[in-house]
């Protein structure tokens, strides 16, 4: 069982694990989990905690039944009910003897490689004081473009930036369903293809904001990061140990990879939607591990910054490399199909001759 040799463990826990349909906190499956959790410390794991629930406990601590909010007003909820989750955690795990810490994440501190890193040392050291990190999004700034807005994603980018060795994520599905009628679910998976995607279900739980979809994003990124990742069930009392018994889930299995830890996460980035599309010969350029230069570059899509993350795309369409660009999306559509002397005259300003450095990019053929 892959958990018993993990030494870093990301456990998501979903709202609706959390609260009940009533928006109750569910106390009883709560003090299960912790004494599962006590249970992995003791055997020397370190554990970090995603959960969700900020909304669903303000929501119900003002008696708010509404589903479906303006982002305004899951904000302000977000705020009060933060309060009340992180309250609750350290509540539960002090009655376990155990400190925790809490950390909330804003997509930059993720996308930012100055931020991640800054975020991996904190990690590190609530370990170093035998501490939980118990993590969830900052939901009360996070606008619409600058958001995760689903916790599965934002657990994985974590278990990828701390190298955690698994990623347990539970909600209120076994796992990805083979087949939804007769609720078999798939063992294994080694590769998300469109085989897998076929089997997702759009169908989301009446308070979390991720899915099947999002999950299976988040799997992307740990299969790449060299992390195990499981769907589970978590509404289960003792969600951990009866998950070590009866291995009921659906494992994803991380990819052999010979990238580094920076590598890996330029591949994993979520956010920027800008893409560069070059022509044959850039694209044969990159394949033999070279820069790209504006002379390759056909058009450009969205809007970004220098530093920010690009997916590179050849003429067929297909995703060729992932990067950090040197240029915003106004200077390289300026220079783009250009000789790299000329875009000193044309910027009107000396640069760099790279629109995206070898350094920078990882190619994902
Ligand atoms: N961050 C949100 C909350 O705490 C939940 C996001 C999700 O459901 O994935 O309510």
């Amino acid at each position: 069982m892959y958990i018993n040799k993990a030494k870093i463990i990301v456990l998501k826990i979903g709202s609706s694990n959390l609260v009940d349909k009533r928006g109750k906190l569910k106390e009883k499956w709560l003090k299960s989990l912790v004494e599962d959790i006590k249970k992995l410390v003791k055997s020397g794991k370190s554990i970090v905690v995603v959960s969700s629930g900020a909304i669903a406990l303000g929501q119900s601590y003002l008696k708010i039944k509404q589903k479906k909010m303006k982002l305004e007003m899951s904000q302000a909820l977000a705020s009060i009910g933060q309060i009340h989750l992180t309250n609750v955690y350290r509540k539960f795990f002090e009655k376990n003897k155990i400190k925790v810490g809490q950390i909330l994440i804003s997509l930059d501190d993720t996308e930012q490689r100055r931020r991640a890193i800054n975020a991996k040392r904190t990690f590190e050291n609530l370990f170093k004081l035998n501490a939980i990190p118990i993590v969830n999004e900052n939901d009360t700034t996070a606008t619409s473009e600058i958001k995760y807005g689903d916790n599965d994603r934002l657990a994985a980018r974590v278990a990828q930036i701390i190298s955690a060795n698994i990623l347990i994520n539970l909600s209120d599905v076994d796992g990805l369903y083979k087949s939804q009628k007769e609720k078999k679910i798939i063992k294994e998976v080694k590769e998300i293809n469109n085989e897998i995607l076929s089997f997702v279900d759009k169908k989301k739980s009446i308070y979390g904001s991720g899915g099947m979809e999002t999950k299976l994003e988040a799997a992307k990124i740990c299969m790449n990061a060299g992390c195990f990742m499981a769907i589970a069930n978590g509404n289960h009392q003792h969600p951990i140990s009866k998950l070590m018994k009866d291995n009921k889930c659906t494992w994803f299995l991380p990819k052999v990879s010979r990238l580094h830890a920076r590598e890996k996460w330029i591949v994993s980035s979520i956010g920027s939607n800008g893409r560069i599309y070059i022509d044959d010969g850039a694209a044969q350029a990159l394949r033999n591990g070279k820069s790209l230069l504006p002379a390759g570059i056909v058009k450009i899509e969205g809007k970004f910054l220098k530093g920010d993350n690009i997916l590179i795309v050849d003429s067929k369409g297909r995703d060729c490399a992932k990067g950090l660009t040197s240029f915003s999306s106004d200077e390289i559509n300026k220079v783009k199909g250009l000789k790299s002397d000329q875009i000193e005259k044309i910027l009107g300003y000396s640069s760099k001759s790279e629109i995206v450095h070898k350094d920078d990019m990882v190619n994902l053929k």
